[in-house]
Formats: C-alpha cells, structure tokens, sequence
C-alpha cells in the first residue's frame, strides 16, 4: 500500500496494536501504530496517515501522539501507572443518596481532579427516593462544595429530574463519568445517548500472550455536541496512586495555609505549629473537609504505600 498525506484525528479507542481514528470528517479509519508509539489512549489527537491499497480498502498508521492536556492514570498490577483515557475537560462524580452519601468518596476524587486538572462536578444521583426534608438536608450538606466552588447536581435517572441541567454541562468538552459501582453511572449515561448500552461490548484481543477479554475505553459524540468518554477500567479508581504531598494539594482549601506550617516537612496531622490545624480551630477551614483528609492519608499509609 501507499500513503496519503498526514492528517489530524482522534482516538475513539485502542485494543491492542489497533485504534479507531475518526477523520476530520466523522468517519472512522482503524489504523496501525508506530512501535515508537509509548502510549496511545482514547481521546488522544494524534497525526495518522491512510494507506491507500489498489483494492479500494483503507486503514491507516498512527505517526505521533500531540501533548495531552490532561491524562487519567490507573495502577496496573504490571505496568505501575497506566493512562487510560486524555484530554478529558470535565469529571462528573457520581453518587448517591442511599444507601448514604459517602463526602469521603467524594473528596478522593476532588483530589484526583485537582490532580489531575479536570474540572469536577458533583453529580448526587437517585434523588427521586427523598423525602422534600432529605433533599433539602441533602443540599445543606453540599452547601461547604458550593464555597469551595464545586458545582453540584441534584438528579434522577430514573425519574428524569436534572437531566437537562446535566445535559448543559456536557454540551462543550469531553467528559467522564466516574464513581462506585451501583451510583447509577450507566443509568445517566444511557439517558443522555440512548443505544449507549448497545455499542458497550467486549472485545478480544490476541497479546501474544494468549487471548484476553478485555473491555475497551470508547469516545461517543452526544447528539447535541459534546464528547463522553465512557472508560469502565477508570470508573471507579479508588486506588489512585498520589503521594501525601499531592493529597494535601488536592485539597484546594489549604492551599492558602501551604507554607506557613513551623516546620518545613508537617504533614498536617498532629505537627506542632501546623497552620492548616490551625485553620481548622479557627473555622476557616471545614472540620468535615479535615477529617476527610486524615482519612485519606490513613487509609493510603494502611494499604500499601501511596496508595489509596
Ligand atoms: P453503575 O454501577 O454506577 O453504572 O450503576 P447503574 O446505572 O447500573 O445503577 C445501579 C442501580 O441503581 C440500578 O438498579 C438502577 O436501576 C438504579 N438507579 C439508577 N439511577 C437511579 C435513580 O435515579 N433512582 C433510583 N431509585 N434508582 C436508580
Ligand atoms: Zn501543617
């Protein structure tokens, strides 16, 4: 085969040595990568050439991937840190309300947002189940992510409630739903794009060693604009690897305190002249959000180390 000239596009998904690139035009093109290639995820833009063969078929090889303005990671039990999907402009965090709202769930992913640089919206799903003082308890509770200016949503997938509101957040970027299992990440995405559920498959995929079933991150265009990357591999990355130093910057409130603690190397627990501590003593900032934190660091120093 020949090949044409480079163009741009973009990486709807990868299995194996294989991803499906979408042209300027929308149509998709599976191509072959480079082996300099080191890593190739969906939503990657990258530079790809079409191979032109006498007998009409076309397909294409990957060339390059262009800089990511953001990257989701994941551990992998043989890789340490692997990306899982890029260029990712908003996270929704899903959950819910029953069987209860768990903050502390919801403040590791503020983290690995921060982290990460996405912007985070708080999405509390199955409000259809409440009670007009549940929800308004509910909302009270949500107020300190106001403040901190987190957005929040207050939806139903069942009940259609907020949906439009959650559409409207979606319209510009690509987003990603994460959360716990049972939050009702599949109910809301379904909503948004029906025969969503239809395109979710498996697919194997011959590593040389031997067949895997895997199931494939994949980037789909919403019918009024906007991209959803539904990536089940990341949907619940509980175990995020950040070190303590990266916890406490995920924590957006300290920020102002960062640096003025007595000693160089506090790590904000029990330090004495701990200015973050002192904060807390003050109200200036939450008890809850504090707590949270400890937490977080307790839970990463008991599993193995910076993990949580
Ligand atoms: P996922 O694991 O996060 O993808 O969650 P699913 O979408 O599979 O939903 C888990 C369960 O919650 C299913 O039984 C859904 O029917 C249910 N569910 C999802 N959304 C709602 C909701 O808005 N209200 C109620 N009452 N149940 C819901
Ligand atoms: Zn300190």
């Amino acid at each position: 085969a020949s090949f044409a000239a480079v163009e741009t596009g973009l990486v709807l998904s990868r299995f194996g040595q294989h991803a499906d690139v979408e042209d300027q035009h929308g149509d998709v093109v599976r191509c072959n990568m480079r082996r300099a290639i080191a890593s190739l995820v969906t939503g990657d833009q990258v530079i790809w050439r079409r191979a032109l063969h006498p007998t009409g078929g076309v397909d294409g090889v990957i060339d390059a991937v262009e800089e990511r303005s953001s990257v989701l990671l994941r551990p992998d039990f043989y890789d340490g840190l692997k990306p899982v999907a890029a260029n990712i402009d908003l996270m929704i965090i899903v959950s819910a309300i029953l069987p209860t709202l768990s903050l502390n769930i919801i403040d590791r992913y503020l983290v690995a947002a921060e982290i990460t640089g996405i912007k985070p919206l708080l999405v509390i799903n199955k409000v259809d189940l409440l009670s007009a003082d549940e929800l308004q308890a509910t909302e009270q509770q949500l107020a300190l992510y106001q403040k901190l200016g987190y957005d929040f949503l207050l939806v139903s997938a069942k009940a259609n409630l907020g949906m439009q509101q959650l559409l409207d957040y979606l319209h510009s970027g690509t987003s990603i739903f994460v959360g716990q299992s049972g939050v009702g990440k599949s109910s809301l995405m379904n909503s948004l794009m029906p025969g969503l559920a239809a395109h979710t498959q498996e697919v194997s995929t011959n590593s040389g060693l031997g067949q895997h079933t895997t199931t494939v991150s994949r980037l789909y265009h919403l019918p009024n604009g906007g991209d959803l990357i539904d990536s089940p591999g990341i949907r619940e990355f509980a175990l995020w690897h950040l070190t303590a130093e990266e916890v406490t910057r995920g924590f957006v409130e300290f920020t102002p305190w960062l640096g003025r603690c007595k000693y160089r190397d506090c790590k904000h627990i029990a330090d004495p002249g701990c200015a973050i501590q002192h904060a807390v003593e003050n109200g200036e900032v939450s008890h809850e959000r504090y707590d949270s934190y400890l937490k977080i660091l307790a839970s990463m120093a008991q599993d193995k180390p910076n993990y949580f």
